[in-house]
C-alpha cells in the first residue's frame, strides 16, 4: 500500500511496483548502479517519464551518475510498505480464484491471500494451498477479525454488487474486480478493475489498427 501523505500523480503510483520489482532483479545481480536508459528499456517505460516519476520523490540520482540502486530499493521497499506483510481476501474460489490461490504472490512482493469465501457446499471447509474456503455469512466477522481490507473478487457477474455492498460492511477499502461488472461504491473505497476479456480484445484492435509498441499513462 502506498502511504497517504506522499501525492504523487496516480500513473507514477501504478508503475512503482515495476519499478520495485526490475531493482529487486538488479540488487540481486549486484548492481550498484542504473540509469534511466537503462530502466526504461527493462521496464518499457520511456526515460523522460521515468525521470518525472522518480523526480517526485526528491534527488534520488545525479545526471549522468545513474540512480544508486541500494537507495531506489529502500525507498520503494518503504514507499509500497513492502516492510509490512499485506492480507488479502479471496472472494469465489472458481476456476480463476482457485489459480490466485495457486500462485504464490509472496514470490514478487509482500502480498498474500490469507482468506477465500465462497457459497459452494463443495468447497466451503476446503483448503487450497493453506488458504481456508469459509462461508460467504462469516465474511463480515472474518475480515474484521483478521483486518483485511482489501478483496480480489472473482465471482460471477451477477451476484459482484450485492457482494460488493457485504464488502463494504465489512469496512473493505479496495477491490480488485475480476468480473465484469461495473461497481457501485463509496468514495472511500477504491476499485482496479481488470475485465480480462476487454483488455484481450482492447490487445488485439491495437494490433490491428496502431503501430509501435508504445502505451498511454
Ligand atoms: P467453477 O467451475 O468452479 O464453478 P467458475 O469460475 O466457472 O468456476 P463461476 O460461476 O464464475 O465459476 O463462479 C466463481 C465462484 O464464485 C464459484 O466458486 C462459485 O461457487 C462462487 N460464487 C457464486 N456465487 C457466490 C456468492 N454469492 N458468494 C460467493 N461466492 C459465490
Amino acid at each position: 500500500m502506498i502511504h497517504e501523505p506522499m501525492k504523487i500523480p496516480q500513473a507514477t503510483a501504478k508503475r512503482l511496483p515495476l519499478y520495485y520489482r526490475f531493482l529487486k532483479n538488479l540488487h540481486s545481480a549486484g548492481k550498484q548502479r542504473v540509469s534511466s536508459a537503462e530502466l526504461s528499456d527493462a521496464v518499457k517505460v520511456d526515460s523522460a517519464t521515468i525521470r518525472r516519476d522518480f523526480s517526485y520523490f526528491g534527488a534520488l540520482g545525479k545526471k549522468g551518475y545513474g540512480y544508486n540502486v541500494n537507495y531506489l530499493l529502500s525507498f520503494f521497499q518503504k514507499t509500497l510498505d513492502q516492510d509490512d506483510l499485506s492480507k488479502v481476501a479471496l472472494i469465489g474460489v472458481g476456476n480463476l480464484g482457485t489459480a490466485f490461490l495457486n500462485y504464490n504472490f509472496m514470490k514478487n512482493n509482500n502480498t498474500k491471500i490469507a482468506i477465500a469465501f465462497d457459497v459452494d457446499p463443495e468447497k466451503v471447509g476446503k483448503r487450497i494451498e493453506d488458504v481456508y474456503v469459509h462461508h460467504m455469512d462469516e465474511i463480515e466477522e472474518r475480515l474484521k477479525e483478521e483486518n483485511i481490507a482489501v478483496a480480489i473478487l472473482t465471482v460471477p457477474a451477477p451476484v459482484a454488487q450485492p457482494i460488493t455492498d457485504q464488502l463494504i460492511q465489512a469496512d473493505i477499502r479496495g477491490i480488485l474486480n475480476f468480473t465484469p461488472a461495473r461497481l457501485n461504491v463509496p468514495s472511500t473505497v477504491r476499485i482496479h478493475h481488470i475485465d480480462l476479456a476487454v483488455e484481450l480484445q482492447s490487445l488485439i484492435y491495437f494490433l490491428k489498427n496502431y503501430t509501435g509498441s508504445e502505451e498511454e499513462d
